[in-house]
């Protein structure tokens, strides 16, 4: 979609609807919680009922961004009447109903305009609007021009905050293929209107307990190389979560960490979790490790993608996921 065109149905839906409720996946990143963060506050500010309703909690390196206590974590028994009677329901960063988990019922029955605002692929049907610009980096990114069509003065610097905080980690720190001129232009405006760019990164990235330090050496030096080190596999177990005290939140960024390693085209990551296991893949290149999650039932970008499998042993899915890589290898 254009985005004269998308920002144009997204002024409309905003100037002809009063009560909006807003949320993201599971396991919610910085760009769903900036994104969020961001709409909720411009909604607000243009008199709006605006409300975040979120399944999971607030990632604890991620609080800092709701200085106002604005997410609330969906309890059913408070707030299904919120989905129930909003006139519109904002599903951010997602595009897959499975992924609002204890919201999903309340979301899917609600008889509110339905609305997604994504840049994943393959978006599934199950929205009135989707709002949804593949090529970017970030949902933020959509937000933020959509925010700027419809009144550029109405971002503010806790605006801008949380649009950065969305931009900057689904960008890795703006390295991964997606940065381009465009996002950079954006970030500048947004550091024009007072974003700290040290305040938010150290906040997300500069404050781990020690659990997590250990935690993730433990990771490292157990690391294989498999297919002549052009795929490597990393496992963190429930037990070594426990033992480090560590949250599942808190080890996202490790598969990264994980394929940083000379030849590696391909990372799979595997936590393992109190009810199975959820995998991240990562790719370098050419190589679309969003068919491989597929496979397994999840989804992604074509080189960032995820899958939870639930009643499954660590082991097995370890290697079979490992000798399902060496098919998207060969393609
Ligand atoms: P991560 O590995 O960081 O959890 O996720 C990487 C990418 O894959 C994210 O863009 C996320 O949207 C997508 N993803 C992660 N887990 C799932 C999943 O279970 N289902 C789907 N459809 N996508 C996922
Ligand atoms: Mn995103």
């Amino acid at each position: 979609m254009e985005y004269r065109e998308l920002a144009g149905l997204f002024r409309e839906l905003v100037d002809t609807n009063r009560k909006f409720v807003l949320t993201t996946h599971v396991n919610p990143d910085g760009d769903g919680l900036g994104s969020e963060l961001a709409l909720n506050r411009f909604l607000n500010k243009i008199g709006k009922q605006s409300a975040i309703l979120n399944h999971s909690e607030t990632p604890s390196n991620h609080t800092f961004l709701d200085y106002d206590n604005e997410i609330r974590q969906f309890v059913p028994e408070r707030d299904a009447n919120l989905l129930r009677d909003a006139d519109v329901l904002m599903a951010l960063d997602m595009n897959n109903p499975g992924r609002l988990k204890s919201l999903e019922k309340y979301f899917l029955e609600s008889k509110a305009k339905k609305v997604i605002i994504d840049h994943h692929l393959e978006a599934q049907d199950f929205v009135d609007y989707k709002l949804i610009d593949l090529d970017s980096p970030a949902t933020a990114e959509i937000v933020y021009r959509c925010l700027s069509a419809y009144d550029p003065k109405l971002i503010d610097k806790g605006i801008a905050e949380a649009l950065y905080a969305g931009i900057m980690t689904d960008t890795g720190s703006f390295r991964f293929p997606r940065t381009d001129g465009d996002i950079h232009r954006i970030t500048a405006h947004l550091l024009d209107l007072g974003v700290d760019p040290f305040y938010v990164y150290h906040n997300l990235y500069e404050e781990n307990s020690l659990g997590r330090t250990r935690l993730l050496g433990e990771m490292l030096s157990n690391i294989e190389l498999v297919y002549d080190g052009r795929v490597s596999r990393a496992v963190i177990t429930l037990e070594q979560l426990k033992r480090n005290g560590v949250v599942p939140d808190d080890v996202d960024n490790f598969v990264n960490q994980a394929g940083a390693i000379a030849g590696v085209v391909v990372t799979l990551f595997f936590l393992e979790m109190e009810d199975g296991v959820k995998i991240s893949f990562r790719s370098k290149g050419d190589i679309p490790v969003n068919e491989l999650a597929k496979m397994y039932g999840g989804g992604g970008h074509k080189n960032a993608s995820g899958a939870r499998l639930t009643g499954v042993k660590l082991d097995e899915t370890v290697r079979k996921v490992v000798s399902d890589a060496g098919k998207i290898l060969k393609k």
